[in-house]
C-alpha cells in the first residue's frame, strides 16, 4: 500500500493506486425527477487541508459499499479511479472525481480530529441573483433563520416549506424546500423555540419569481441547524456586534402561515375584520391571511374565462372579434385560466374569494388544460370558436356569452373542481380600493395552502352556491398574479 496520501487535490486521473485519509461528510441519492429511479449515490469524501470530492457509488455497487461508509465517520480508502467530475450540479468545487473499482479497499480510520468535519461552498445572498439560471454549483448558504412557514401539503402529495434567512447584512433570502428535506428541516428545529437558530443549507438551486431571486432544494439537499462551524460562529458574532452592540437582531425565528424574502409576516384576521378593513391613505392593497372554509362556488360566471396566450389578461370583444388590451391586438389562439370564485366562511362571518390560475390548481390538484381535455374527450365533438379562431377543443354544452372584457363559459362547475368545497385553507388575500369602492368582496387570493385543523365550525359542506348573476368586473382589466 502506498503512503496514504492526505491530499486529495493532489490526486491525478493517472494512478489507482492512491490511498486516501479522509471523512464521509454526505451521502445521498442522485434521483431522476422523471421516474423517480436513483441514477447513482454521492458521497463527499473530505481530507485534512479541507479539500473535498465526490465519489459516485453506481447501483450495482451499493450493496458493496454503502455499507462500509457512514457520514462523519474517517476512512482510509485505497485503489481507485480518478475521473473527470460532474460538469453541472457539482456539490464540491472539484475538477474530478472518484469511481470505486473491484479493487478499491474501504477501512475504518481512527478519527485524530485533523479533518473538519464539515465544508460548505457558501455563497452571500447578495450573490445569488447572478447564480439564477447557471446550473454549474449547486449553492450552500449559511444564515440564522429568521421566520419559517408550515409545512404545506400540495394535492399531488408534494409537500413543501419555505425558510427565510438572514445575513450580517441584514440581507433576506427564501429558500424553499421540498418532500422530505422539508420533514427533516422541522425535525432538526430545537425543542426550545427562544433561542436564535442557525442554519447551514446545501445543494440548493437559484431561481428568480417576480424578479425576486431566491433558493430551491434539490436531491444534494441537507440542512444543518445549530452545527459547530466557523462561518456559523463569524455570523453569531457579526450579527450580535452590530453598531449599536446590542443583541437584537439575533432573535427566535418566527413561525408564518406564509413567509416572504421581506420577512414581514402578514397578519391574520378574521373575516368580520376583513370586511371592516379600511386601506390607509397612500396605500394601494392591504395583505391579511384568513382561514376559512371553501363552502361554495360561485359558478355564475364560470370558473374559467378565455385570456390572451402571451399575457394572461381576459380578452374583449372588439367588433366581433377577440382582443386583447394588454397586448393591444387581437388574438388569433385562446388559452384559458381558472377563475374560481368560493365563499368562505369562519366562525365570524362569511365572504367570496377568487382562486386565479396558480392557486386554483394548487387546490384542485389538476391543470385546466387536462379537466378541459377530459371534458372534451366525453363529449368528442369540437366546440367550434366563434370568427373562425383556433382554440383547443370544447364541451358541447356551454353557452358562449360576450361580456365586455369576460367571456365566460357557463359550463357545470366539474366534480374534480367541486372538490375543494369543504377544504378548510389559509389564504393570504390582497384588500384594494376596488373591493372597498366597488362594494365587491371577492378578495383576489395571492397565495393559497390547504391549512387543515378546523375553523371552529360544524362540518356542515353546502353545495355550490349560484348567484345566477355576472360577477361585476366588467371593465376592469385583472391583472393576473
Ligand atoms: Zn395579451
Amino acid at each position: 500500500m502506498n503512503s496514504p496520501n492526505t491530499n486529495l487535490a493532489a490526486l491525478t486521473p493517472n494512478s489507482d493506486k492512491d490511498t486516501i485519509i479522509v471523512r464521509v461528510t454526505r451521502i445521498w441519492e442522485a434521483i431522476n425527477k422523471r421516474n423517480g429511479a436513483i441514477i447513482h449515490t454521492n458521497v463527499i469524501l473530505l481530507d485534512e487541508k479541507e479539500n473535498h470530492m465526490v465519489a459516485i457509488i453506481r447501483n450495482n455497487q451499493k450493496q458493496i459499499y454503502l455499507p462500509l461508509l457512514k457520514e462523519g465517520e474517517v476512512y482510509t480508502i485505497s485503489n481507485f479511479k480518478v475521473v473527470p467530475g460532474p460538469k453541472q450540479y457539482k456539490s464540491v468545487d472539484s475538477e474530478y472525481s472518484l469511481n470505486f473499482f473491484f479493487k478499491t479497499k474501504i477501512e475504518k480510520g481512527r478519527d485524530f480530529a485533523t479533518i473538519p468535519l464539515y465544508k460548505f461552498e457558501l455563497q452571500p445572498f447578495h450573490d445569488v441573483k447572478t447564480l439564477v439560471g447557471n446550473p454549474a454549483m449547486l449553492i450552500d448558504v449559511v444564515g440564522m433563520v429568521r421566520s419559517y412557514c408550515k409545512l404545506e401539503r400540495r394535492n399531488n402529495g408534494a409537500q413543501k416549506m419555505d425558510v427565510v434567512l438572514t445575513d450580517q447584512r441584514a440581507e433576506n433570502i427564501l429558500v424553499t424546500l421540498w418532500e422530505d428535506r422539508a420533514a427533516h428541516f422541522l425535525e432538526l428545529l430545537p425543542p426550545s423555540k427562544d433561542d436564535p437558530l442557525f442554519v447551514v443549507i446545501t445543494g440548493l438551486l437559484a431561481k428568480k419569481f417576480s424578479d425576486v431571486a431566491s433558493l430551491s432544494s434539490t436531491d444534494a439537499t441537507r440542512c444543518y441547524l445549530n452545527i459547530e462551524y466557523a462561518p456559523i460562529t463569524t455570523l453569531q458574532n457579526d450579527m450580535s456586534t452590530t453598531s449599536d452592540g446590542n443583541l437584537a437582531r439575533l432573535h427566535p425565528p418566527t413561525v408564518e402561515q406564509f413567509v416572504t424574502s421581506t420577512g414581514n409576516g402578514v397578519q391574520e384576521l378574521p373575516i368580520s375584520s376583513i370586511l371592516q378593513t379600511v386601506i390607509p391613505p397612500g396605500t394601494q392593497v392591504v395583505r391579511c391571511i384568513c382561514r376559512a372554509k371553501i363552502i361554495g362556488i360561485l359558478d355564475g360566471n364560470g370558473w374559467y374565462y378565455n385570456c390572451c396566450p402571451t399575457c394572461g389578461r381576459a380578452l374583449g370583444d372588439l367588433n366581433g372579434k377577440f382582443y386583447c388590451i394588454g397586448c393591444d391586438e387581437e388574438t388569433p389562439t385562446l388559452a384559458q385560466r381558472f377563475r374560481i370564485v368560493v365563499q368562505v366562511e369562519d366562525p365570524t362571518g362569511s365572504t367570496t374569494v377568487t382562486l386565479f390560475n396558480k392557486e386554483a390548481e394548487q387546490l384542485v390538484g389538476v391543470p385546466l388544460q387536462k379537466i378541459l381535455t377530459d371534458q372534451a374527450e366525453v363529449q368528442p365533438t369540437h366546440f367550434t370558436p366563434p370568427f373562425g379562431q383556433k382554440t383547443r377543443p370544447y364541451p358541447t354544452n356551454i353557452i358562449f356569452v360576450l361580456l365586455p372584457l369576460h367571456h365566460a363559459q357557463l359550463t357545470d362547475v366539474p366534480p374534480v373542481v367541486r372538490n375543494i368545497i369543504g377544504k378548510v385553507c389559509a389564504f393570504q388575500i390582497k384588500i384594494t380600493p376596488y373591493n372597498i369602492i366597488q362594494g365587491c368582496e371577492e378578495y383576489t387570493v395571492t397565495r393559497v395552502s390547504e391549512a387543515g385543523g378546523d375553523v371552529n365550525r360544524d362540518n356542515t359542506i353546502t353545495d355550490s352556491v349560484d348567484t345566477g348573476s355576472t360577477i361585476p368586473n366588467g371593465g376592469k382589466r385583472q391583472k393576473l398574479v
